[in-house]
This record gives structure tokens, C-alpha cells and sequence, in this order.
């Protein structure tokens, strides 16, 4: 595993990286915001230690750059202590974690290895699947970059599907995700909502797998459908 740590503290810089390659990671080491955003952008990092505080250019704004080039590595983001508002705009810019100074070195590491578990999500605040683009910070949809309108059900609803692209979601489990417990939880009103959604959407993204649910497939993708099961 390789990791990036870009800290312009030189001393926490050198105790980061000194205390990963004794947990066994391979650590590049950054320390203003263009040469962290030059590596990351460039390198193929298993995660990334990122200050908010940067000089030349400040983490949030290297991040949100890196989500927008489709760099998806997991960044744990190190923000100043009683700054709430770095830790809001750290996640919104795509953050997947973070902690405040002053830490401790061993919390750095088992949020990494979380991470590093967790590696398969989503890295960024913005969905894609083939034409539709779903910005999870404003709650909009686009598709083939001209906005959608869609009811607070609909919008919910895609959200779920676009968060499980390529794994088939049944009906019950949208039920369960997605509404409240005084919501009508009719599987049929999930048809209902799903056709109003292929109607708006206008493209064929949702399938149905008949007898187990929907899916949602990047057409560019070409994900096969599901196989019939074998008769005999
Ligand atoms: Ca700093």
C-alpha cells in the first residue's frame, strides 16, 4: 500500500510518515498544496493524508480538484481543532474521513485502515452513471449535463440506486432505505416511483431483473446482465 502525506508542518510531516512506514506503508511525503495536488493527481496512492492548511493552495480546493479528475483514492483530511466548517467542506469537497489536531498517531491509523478497507465505495460527492450525474452536496441530477427536475421520492430514490450501481437492489430493500415508516410501503408504489423516474431520466439506465428487483448499469460499462439460472 502507498500512501501521500501532505502536511507543511515539516516536523508532523516527518512523524506521519515516519510512524505509516512503520505500520508498513510505502509514504510520499508533500508539502504545499500544488505539489500535493501534483501527486495525487499523478500517482496511483492506495490513500491520502491531506492538511487543509496548505500553502499555495489549500486542501479543500486540491481535493475537490482530484474528485473532478475522477481520482477516487480514499483522503483523510487533518483539520485544525474547533474548525467545524473545514470538516463540512472537507466532506462535501469529497472527503472521506478526518481528524482534528492535535491526534493521536494511532488514530491516523486505524481511520486509515478503515479506509483502506473501505476502498470499493464512492470517493467523491458527485454520482455517475453513463449520461446522469448526481451532485449529492445540492441534491441535483443532471443528464447529459441538462438539470432534471425530480420530486423529493424520485430523487431519493435514484440516489439509493446510484450509490449500488451494478448490484441489484430488490424492492423491499428500497422500502426499507428510502421512506419513512408512515410511507405507504406498497412494493407497488416503488414501481410507480421507478417508472416516473425512467420517464424523466428519459434514458435506459434502471433494468428490471424480473423476480429480484432493479439495477442500475452504466451503459458504458456494458455490465451483463444477470444470468438465468441454469436449468438443469
Ligand atoms: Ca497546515
Amino acid at each position: 500500500m502507498r500512501l501521500l502525506v501532505v502536511e507543511d508542518d515539516r516536523d508532523l510531516n516527518r512523524q506521519l510518515a515516519t510512524a505509516l512506514e512503520q505500520a508498513g506503508y510505502a509514504v510520499d511525503r508533500a508539502y504545499d498544496g500544488e505539489e500535493g495536488h501534483f501527486l495525487g493527481d499523478t500517482e496511483p496512492y492506495d490513500a491520502v493524508i491531506l492538511d487543509i492548511g496548505l500553502p499555495l493552495r489549500d486542501g479543500v480546493s486540491v481535493l475537490e480538484e482530484w474528485r473532478k479528475a475522477g481520482r477516487r483514492m480514499p483522503v483523510l483530511i487533518l483539520t485544525a481543532r474547533d474548525r467545524w466548517s473545514d470538516k463540512v467542506k472537507g466532506f462535501d469537497a469529497g472527503a472521506d474521513d478526518y481528524v482534528a489536531k492535535p491526534f493521536h498517531m494511532e488514530e491516523i491509523l486505524a481511520r486509515l485502515r478503515a479506509l483502506l478497507r473501505r476502498a470499493a465505495g464512492h470517493a467523491s460527492a458527485d454520482l455517475v452513471c453513463g449520461p446522469v450525474r448526481l451532485d449529492t452536496r445540492a441534491g441535483r441530477v443532471m443528464v447529459d449535463g441538462a438539470p432534471i427536475k425530480l420530486t423529493s421520492h424520485e430523487y431519493r430514490l435514484l440516489a439509493y440506486l446510484m450509490h449500488h450501481v451494478g448490484r441489484i437492489v430488490s424492492r423491499a430493500e428500497i422500502v426499507e432505505h428510502l421512506y419513512d415508516q408512515d410511507f405507504d410501503r406498497d412494493s407497488n408504489t416503488v414501481e410507480v416511483f421507478v417508472g416516473r423516474l425512467r420517464k424523466k431520466l428519459g434514458v435506459e439506465i434502471i433494468q428490471t431483473v424480473r423476480g429480484l428487483g432493479y439495477l442500475l448499469a452504466d451503459p458504458a460499462k456494458e455490465t451483463p446482465p444477470p444470468a438465468p439460472r441454469a436449468g438443469r
